[in-house]
């Protein structure tokens, strides 16, 4: 009975710490050696969604800010307000 217990403790540790190992090789993945910080990407992040409602492919422009725009959190709402603010401007 202790045995099994024990086991399954184990297992279950296992997984945990298998899923934070995919969460650091998966954020590794996502690092490029030539990522902007989000001081670059505030300061593009305008220009990005103005092509992006212009209907234009600013993401073949600026793949730097796209990439920092998929990565941080804090840029992506900041984009996303923008994007609003924009569209309904534009209506
Ligand atoms: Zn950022």
């Amino acid at each position: 009975m202790r045995k099994i217990r024990l086991v399954v403790v184990q297992d279950a540790g296992m997984r945990i710490h298998k899923e934070t190992l995919e969460k650091i090789i998966t954020k590794i993945a996502l690092t490029r050696a030539d990522e902007i910080g989000c001081e670059t990407c505030f300061a593009e992040v305008d220009r990005f969604v103005d092509m992006l409602v212009a209907g234009e492919d600013p993401e073949k422009v600026m793949p730097l800010v796209e990439h920092h725009l998929k990565v941080c959190g804090n840029c992506h709402e900041e984009f996303l307000a923008l994007l609003e603010a924009l569209k309904s401007a534009a209506t």
